[in-house]
């Protein structure tokens, strides 16, 4: 049989995905909804209307609508770079000389690099539909500010980006394919906004924080006429838009009659795992079949596996909503030697849930092992891999080792969300041996716990 299975399963432009997946709609245990900060009630559409676009909050919102249907200019756009290819890892197994069966589905094949594109077209489509001139929003490694710039430039809106400092330094590369694609890009914190000034004005030297980012970035939203604020990950909204992966996934697998026992993804705002896994987790949770499903983070930034599951802050200037989540406190700042990406403080909220309710598992994973097995991944099979997709990669050699001492003949997928070309200051780190494990105290993360909300 595996024989018989290509390198590469590549589906055909009519196979594209028709509708996105709502998991919402078969959970049992829905997320929390969105609370308002100052009054703790749920948010209403209204209450969102200045910030986010109609559209999307209805999206938001939507616990129940199981398939919500792409519209026909989304598609087209996917079109330039979807359906994404199903590759069998032949020569990963090889070298791991393993008995497991690993697939990888690859989202690098665009120029941002990255699963991001898939909902910021979205995103910037709606935008476009309600009459607005343009979007902010952060960006923290780079990759969703560089989808979204590509996004707006194809459909003539207006982009602004907040990029954290520390990034917006190391990275100017990225940097510059936003300001090609025509976004302004400023770095975070910054002087532009009341929340930007203070928090310089509380921690002069800080290199800034995705929490940060978003703080700015909504406030600019707010302040400016015609404009609203988009966000790359962790909304109900972006897992929707990201469907679009794991439907691709089963219905290359199913031509093959492949069923997997493991899925296994990179989780930091949980986008491309909560879209992974759709289809796998509706039949898990109908009761149909089962399956092993993994979130892999960093032991630095370990949101699910020493974070607590309470309503929090998504951002660090505290004027976005309340998130009920897996979450370290949204004062977290992770160790300025963490270079894997992966750093947001909380987690989607429907990732969050299923969590707690053990429909799925977590592990956490140091920064060197991870490009440890990156650089193995990239030699084996070409594709030079993001450092955030790399935890993912990790783990599926982790349980392919496993397999080999059992002898398991394992079925095990997992997300390559995107290429790292321009992470080579963090691969020039692991390869100078300068990069380190620093992993969190305790007393670190109860002094990043207090940040959370008292209620
Ligand atoms: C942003 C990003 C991630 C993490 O975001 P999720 O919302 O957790 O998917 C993972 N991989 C790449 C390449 C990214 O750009």
């Amino acid at each position: 049989m595996s024989n018989t299975i290509p390198y590469k399963i590549y589906l055909s432009e009519n196979e594209l995905p028709k509708a996105w997946y709502n998991l919402r709609a078969d959970m049992k245990n829905k997320p929390a909804p969105l609370l308002n900060p100052g009054t703790l009630q749920p948010l209403t559409a209204d209450e969102l209307a200045p910030i986010f676009c109609e559209e999307l909050i209805k999206q938001e919102l939507d616990d129940t609508t199981r398939f919500i249907p792409i519209p026909q200019e989304i598609r087209d756009f996917y079109k330039m770079y979807r359906p994404s290819p199903l590759i069998r890892a032949y020569c990963l197994e090889e070298k791991l000389q393993t008995p497991a069966k690993i697939y990888y589905k690859f989202e690098g094949n665009n120029t941002s690099g990255s699963h991001k594109l898939n909902s910021a077209i979205a995103q910037a489509y709606y935008a476009k539909k309600q009459g607005l001139k343009g979007v902010t929003t952060e960006t923290g490694a780079g990759q969703w500010g560089t989808a979204l710039s590509m996004a707006c430039a194809y459909l003539g809106l207006d982009c602004k980006v907040y990029m954290v400092k520390v990034s917006y330094e190391q990275k100017p590369f990225r940097r510059e394919v936003m300001r090609t694609y025509g976004a302004s890009v400023t770095p975070s914190p910054s002087m532009e906004t009341n929340v930007g000034r203070k928090i310089l004005a509380e921690n002069p030297g800080t290199t800034g924080s995705l929490g940060c980012a978003i703080s700015e970035a909504v406030e600019a939203a707010a302040s400016l006429e015609g404009y609203r604020y988009v966000l790359g990950s962790v909304l109900n909204q972006v897992l929707l838009h990201q469907s679009v992966i794991g439907e691709e996934t089963k219905a290359a697998l199913d031509k093959y009659g492949v069923k997997p026992d493991m899925i296994i993804g990179c989780a930091g705002g949980g986008s491309n795992l909560g879209g992974l896994i759709g289809p796998f987790m509706r039949e898990k949770l109908l009761g149909e079949a089962d399956y092993d499903i993994v979130a892999v983070e960093p032991a630095s930034c370990p949101s699910f596996t020493r974070g607590v599951f309470a309503y929090d802050f998504c951002d660090t200037g505290k004027v976005c909503p309340l998130a009920k989540m897996y979450t370290l406190g949204s004062g977290f700042i992770p160790a300025p030697n963490h270079a894997g990406g992966l750093r947001y403080h909380g987690m989607s909220p429907v990732l969050s849930q299923l969590y707690h309710d053990g429909y799925m598992r977590a592990v956490a994973v140091p920064q060197t092992e991870v490009f440890e097995a990156a650089e193995m991944f990239a030699r084996v099979e070409g594709i030079l891999p993001a450092p955030e997709s790399s935890h993912a990669i990790k783990v599926a050699i982790d349980e392919a080792m496993r397999c080999k001492e059992t002898g398991e003949e394992k079925t095990i997928v997992f997300g390559l969300t995107g290429t790292g070309y321009f992470d080579m200051v963090a691969y020039e780190k692991f390869h100078d041996g300068k990069m380190d494990d620093y992993i969190p105290t305790e007393e670190d993360l109860a002094k990043f716990r207090k940040t959370l909300p008292e209620m």
